[in-house]
């Protein structure tokens, strides 16, 4: 029939804004997977990382060898970004025995506060923004270049800053820190999910 669109095909839908990803530290990918498993993906595409490097401080001799497969990790990650999304959400896990807590790490975090402010009250659960920065030549500190008058600390960051710093695509690390056993807590981790659909149905405006 003349007008009538191919199967599967959905008028006026475009690709995902957002791609998620989840696994860079191997250890955290069951609960990334877990949080993958509830989301709307309307405005994001899942990446699972099936080998990510090990969360945990490599020893002093193992350094060098961690920090290069570190780079070459997330390098690979701007090749899946290209021409496809324009928000790479990095998903990783800590813990923290006084309970869930989440940190937000973006280039642009004083936008991303500003936007996710309509809806987020930062208290419950606790979320809080760093904005990423570049060491300034020649400091030993981490406060970036252009440090401002923001009430937003800030901090550097051993990704690579083609990652994290890159003008086709913005660079989201969430860090969700996780009360003892709470990785599998269907009501935390729908909190988790819904910040993460938050943020992609935000699209370009931030
Ligand atoms: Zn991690």
């Amino acid at each position: 029939m003349p007008g009538c669109p191919l199967p599967g095909v959905r008028i006026g839908m475009t690709r995902p804004h957002a791609l998620l990803v989840v696994g860079i530290h191997r250890e955290e990918r069951a609960f990334g997977e877990a949080v993958a498993a509830r989301l709307d993906r309307t405005h994001l595409d899942v990446l699972v990382v099936p080998e990510g490097l090990s969360g945990k401080r490599p020893r002093q001799d193992q350094r060098f060898h961690f920090d290069l497969l570190h780079k070459a990790l997330y390098r690979q990650l701007t090749g899946h970004m290209e021409g496809k999304y324009a928000l790479l959400i990095d998903l990783h896990a800590g813990q923290d025995e006084a309970g869930l807590g989440m940190e937000i790490y973006s280039r642009d975090a004083e936008a991303l506060g500003r936007g996710l402010a309509v809806h987020y009250d930062f208290t419950s659960p606790p979320l809080r923004l760093i904005r990423l920065g570049h060491r300034v030549e020649g400091s030993q500190d981490d406060m970036p270049a252009a440090a401002g008058q923001s009430a937003i600390p800030s901090a550097a960051t051993p990704i690579p800053r083609e990652v994290w710093d890159n003008l086709a695509f913005r660079y989201i690390g969430l860090e969700v820190f996780l009360p003892p056993a709470g990785g599998e807590d269907p009501e935390l981790l729908a909190i988790v999910a819904g910040l993460i659909e938050h943020i992609a149905a935000m699209g370009e405006h931030w």
